[in-house]
């Protein structure tokens, strides 16, 4: 059985071709059938309908959210039947879920495996006094659209809902003030588990922004990574626009260049420190390729017109927060068109580091500002509901040794 989300529109194209056929082989002559039937090869018309029929169906599925082939009314008898033997529309099931005030969404969910990831979906308030109705609202009972809510927070309220999603359960980092990186690498997620994360959101809210910033390195995962992109890039399928999907790595650099050849997405780093010594200290992956190598990758990153790199900076309390490291930042990112992400650390109980005061984060911003850098500061989103990286999952029990959940069965969820 093949899983609807893990193949592409073309991919699709070619698994129903010799469906097609066989019908326009009953069409044609009898001695026309038999001589065909010795070496068939398909006309430009076959190719065509088979085209026309992915495309019909990847309607369907990523548009229209229907997932029952039998409720595809233009689709022919004989390709539901043939779709409901051999491609499953993949679901995953919702294991928890938790909204913090701020309208940050966090979901738990089971993989067929029983293992867990998560995703959350992150709003951007169109304007202070919007994101302050929303909060009332939230405070109020509200939930995103689709749970119990009379008046859904996502409507015009929101300027841009991002859908924060995994790659790979856990990660094999090892980044030292990182949760996930802490619990070690369980599996990559495959294709279909990745694209499936979007869609479960997307039937909840409509995101609008996709970023790899859940649990996993996304460039270690890298084929099934690339292809999840393609089709959320496909028109006929999530249609997202290239700028709107950002793939945020720790630095494997042979990857970054490779991404760069192979897919049109946005990038983000995981800068978060100034020196060398300081970056090997905290993220492993320092030792294998330096920051100058991180850099000349990002300079030699293909941005289109009016595109940046985005440098994500954790902010950690007397280790990194200095205006010398701001300087060193200042200098390290000249000449690759950038915006700054200043991410204050979120604590949790298994790292050593603390979050640095508000005034030290707001220096930090104004030096970089000062100097002509886009420095926005990501605020602690749903810091009550545990929304950093690896936490929700870590208070479930389901981290690393004691993810498996042997009583556990895949569910057959209901539209
Ligand atoms: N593995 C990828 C993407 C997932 S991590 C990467 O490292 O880029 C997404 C971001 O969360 C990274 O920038 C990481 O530095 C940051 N992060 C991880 N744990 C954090 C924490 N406890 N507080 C703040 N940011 C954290
Ligand atoms: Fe992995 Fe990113 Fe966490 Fe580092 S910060 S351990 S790369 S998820």
């Amino acid at each position: 059985m093949i899983y609807f989300q893990s193949v592409t529109q073309s991919e699709l194209a070619k698994l129903i071709l010799p469906l097609g056929s066989r019908q326009s082989r009953r069409d044609r002559s009898n001695l026309d059938a038999l001589s065909s039937s010795v070496e068939w090869q398909p006309t430009e018309r076959d190719i065509k309908t088979a085209r026309y029929r992915a495309k019909q169906i990847f309607h369907w599925v990523y548009q229209r959210h229907v997932f029952e082939w039998d409720q595809m009314s233009d689709l022919s008898k004989d390709l539901r039947a043939w779709l409901k033997e051999n491609i499953t529309v993949y679901r995953l099931s919702e294991r928890d879920s938790r909204q913090a005030l701020d309208g940050t969404h966090k979901f738990l969910w089971n993989l067929h495996d029983g293992k867990t990831i998560e995703s959350v979906i992150i709003p951007a308030a169109l304007q202070e006094k919007d994101a302050d109705e929303a909060a009332a609202l939230l405070e109020g009972g509200a939930r995103f659209a689709g749970k119990a809510s009379d008046e859904p927070v996502t409507s015009e309220k929101w300027a841009r809902l991002t859908a924060c999603i995994s790659s790979q359960v856990g990660c094999a980092m090892a980044c030292k003030f990182c949760l996930t990186g802490i619990q070690g690498l369980d599996r990559h997620l495959e294709t279909h588990e990745i694209v499936t994360q979007v869609l479960e959101l997307r039937r909840q809210a409509p995101i609008t922004n996709i970023v790899f910033m859940g649990m996993g390195e996304p460039l270690h995962n890298f084929e099934n990574v690339v292809k999840a992109c393609e089709i959320m890039l496909d028109t006929d399928g999530m249609n997202f626009s290239k700028r709107k999907v950002t793939i945020s790595t720790s630095g494997l650099v042979p990857a970054i260049e490779e991404l760069g050849r192979r897919i049109d997405v946005s990038l983000a780093i995981s800068l978060n420190s100034s020196t060398d010594e300081q970056r090997s200290a905290i993220m492993p992956v320092n030792r294998k390729w330096n920051i100058e190598a991180l850099m000349k990758a990002c300079r030699e990153f293909p941005l289109s017109s009016h595109r940046r790199i985005t440098f994500e900076y954790v902010l950690l309390k007397g280790f990194n927060d200095s205006l010398e490291d701001a300087a060193r930042v200042n200098r390290l990112v000249k000449g690759i068109p950038s915006k700054i992400n200043l991410i204050p650390f979120n604590e949790h109980s298994g790292s050593v580091y603390k979050r640095p005061s508000d005034e030290t984060v707001r220096a930090f911003q104004k030096y970089l500002m000062d100097r002509g850098l886009t420095t926005t500061v990501r605020i602690s989103r749903g810091r009550d509901i545990l929304a950093a990286c690896g936490q929700l999952r870590s208070i479930f029990g389901t981290a690393r040794g004691s993810d498996r959940h042997k009583d556990w069965q895949p569910e057959v969820v209901n539209q």
